[in-house]
């Protein structure tokens, strides 16, 4: 049974893989057998993760894009398929928080701020879903397809304020939802994973008194660790999920329990 969950001569892409969740998915797709492209804006970074990933005995190459960007993100499949010849794995991962390091009530919000966020949450999740989902479809081969979406997805975060953050999340979950159902007849599985607060420079806008508060309102009482959500996601990649699409992973230390 353990075999299934092997990733072994699978090709993988995982984007925003520069730091943070998805560097820490990357290498896990790594140690479970994948060659894995690195897509990301920050190139400096990304080449770490790649020599990483090449010490454990993998290939790995990295790819400079902005997933909002269609032009980007077609450059970017065509490099990832020269190099790796195909395609079996897609982690969606790239996103943002914050609008130039701000939130903003809904009432204040400019629209940039808005549409910043949703450009990199959403536009950049559909981008590169259906540029694997593509791919995909013309080797015949099925798939798996990771988003990250967030428990912002399902609940609505506080003290802090970011409506376009929580709104660009549940759209994730519900383009999660639609690509399950329109491409499970080419065996291509697409699921989406929420973390809760993690431990990553992503979460470091939040002061001691917001940490302390996050921690107090979450079942576990803790931040998770980038490597927490290694498990689901090799998992979700895997053909241990054969028969697992359309779904949404909590993994959140309980948070939206209540
Ligand atoms: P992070 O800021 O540590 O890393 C994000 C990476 O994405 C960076 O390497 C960055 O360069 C890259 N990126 C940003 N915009 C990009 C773009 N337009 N094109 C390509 N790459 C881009 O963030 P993280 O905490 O690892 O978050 C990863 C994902 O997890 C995000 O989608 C985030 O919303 C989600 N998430 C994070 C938390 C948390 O508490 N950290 C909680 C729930 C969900």
């Amino acid at each position: 049974m353990l075999e299934k969950f092997s990733l072994e001569g699978k090709k993988a892409f995982v984007t925003g893989a520069a730091q943070g969740i998805g560097e820490v998915v990357a290498l896990g797709f790594a140690d479970a057998g994948a060659d894995v492209a690195i897509i990301d804006m920050n190139q400096e970074l990304a080449e770490q993760v790649v020599q990483k990933i090449k010490d454990k005995g993998r290939d790995a190459i990295a790819v400079k894009c902005d997933v909002t960007s269609p032009q980007d993100v077609d450059a970017m499949m065509d490099k990832v398929l020269e190099h790796f010849g195909e395609i079996n794995i897609a982690y969606n991962n790239a996103g943002i928080v914050t609008y130039k390091g701000q939130f903003f009530t809904a009432e204040e919000m400019p629209f940039e701020a808005w549409k910043n966020v949703l450009d990199v949450n959403l536009d950049g999740v559909f981008l590169c879903a259906q540029a694997a989902g593509k791919a995909m479809i013309k080797q015949k081969k099925g798939g798996a397809i990771i988003n990250t979406a967030s428990m912002s997805a399902h609940i609505v975060n506080h003290p802090q304020t970011y409506c376009n953050y929580n709104t660009s999340k549940a759209a994730v979950w519900m383009l999660t939802k639609c690509l399950a159902m329109e491409w499970a007849k080419y065996d291509i599985r697409v699921n989406s994973i929420s973390p809760g607060y993690v431990n990553t420079p992503l979460a470091k806008y939040a002061d001691k008194d917001k940490l302390e508060y996050w921690c107090d309102i979450t079942p576990m009482k803790r931040l998770a660790e980038p490597e927490e959500m290694v498990g689901m996601c090799v998992y979700l990649a895997s053909d241990a999920a054969s028969y697992t699409t359309g779904a949404d992973m909590r993994v959140d230390g309980g948070y939206t329990i209540w």
